[in-house]
């Protein structure tokens, strides 16, 4: 969202809303103020907090306006040049801007779990999505010991929305590989030094990543990013530091790959997707 947020947050800015569309059913979760108070309002700034995007917008009937917008896992925002047909099944939010230009939510796969809202400086400060919300992974995350005691896993802890934000599945499997540090140690067993590790690891990863989106990532904003990985997804390949072939615990929906012999003293964990089958 980081990068999304600075290509959008460069292109918005003074442009003015000729019109909301939501041919997505339900994507919209609030009612008052009215989408149509955005008509012939112009953006003043975009802001990125977590993962939820803000567009904020003076408008002429309310004043200042946010859209607030969740994307979820599959939802994706894009600034086109050229307004989309109506018919396209992926389009829940089509926001039109002068010269034919249109910002649009799209979300692909078969749920439609993105959403918008719409909201008043107040609305804002109290909207529990927000506010539920610990502080960011970066670029300056506070000290980690204190904000990690607890007896999860780091694998679960990091990925926490309201514990840490900004840390998504794939860059906490890089984190945890830079740290040096077990997916299933607990938080609250981190060493000063650890979680100095960690918090290290946390900004040059996170960094590291940005630095790619900043070079490759374009408006109209791709459908599928770039993904920088060396460890995540990786297993069956070297450790890009010890060369020690990488191996991964396999969940339902997702993969947790690690280096056994720089981050678990050489145990390889429980493969879950395993045991299940010998079961
Ligand atoms: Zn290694």
């Amino acid at each position: 969202m980081e990068i999304a947020t600075r290509r959008l947050a460069e292109a918005l800015p003074g442009q003015t809303i000729e019109g909301v569309l939501t041919p997505g059913i339900n994507v919209l979760k609030t009612f008052d103020p009215p989408l149509s108070a955005l008509d012939g309002a112009s953006f003043t700034g975009v802001r990125r907090r977590g993962k939820l995007l803000l567009l904020d917008a003076d408008t002429a009937s309310h004043g200042p306006l946010t859209l607030l917008v969740h994307l979820m896992s599959a939802g994706r925002l894009m600034l086109y040049d050229k307004r989309g047909s109506l018919r396209d099944r992926t389009s829940r939010v089509l926001i039109r801007l002068p010269e034919d230009r249109e910002l649009r939510l799209r979300e692909f796969g078969t749920k439609q779990a993105a959403w918008i809202k719409l909201l008043t400086p107040e609305g804002l400060e109290a909207e529990p999505a927000l506010e539920t919300l610990g502080p960011e992974a970066w670029p300056s995350p506070p000290e980690l010991g204190e904000l990690l005691s607890s007896n999860r896993p780091l694998h679960s802890l990091l990925r926490d929305q309201q514990v840490i934000t900004g840390i998504g599945r794939t860059w906490v499997d890089e984190i945890l590989h830079a740290a040096k540090l077990s997916p299933f140690k607990r938080g609250d067993d981190l060493s000063e030094k650890e979680a100095a590790a960690l918090r290290e690891a946390m900004v040059s990863e996170l960094g590291r990543v940005l630095d790619v989106y900043e070079a490759k990532v374009k408006l109209p904003l791709p459908e599928k990013f770039p993904k920088p990985t060396r460890v995540h997804a990786h297993q069956g390949e070297p450790c890009p530091r010890c060369e020690t072939v990488l191996e991964a615990v396999f969940y339902e929906d997702y993969v947790m790959s690690y280096c056994p012999h720089c981050q678990t003293e050489g145990r390889i964990l429980k493969d879950r997707r395993l045991s299940r089958l010998l079961k």
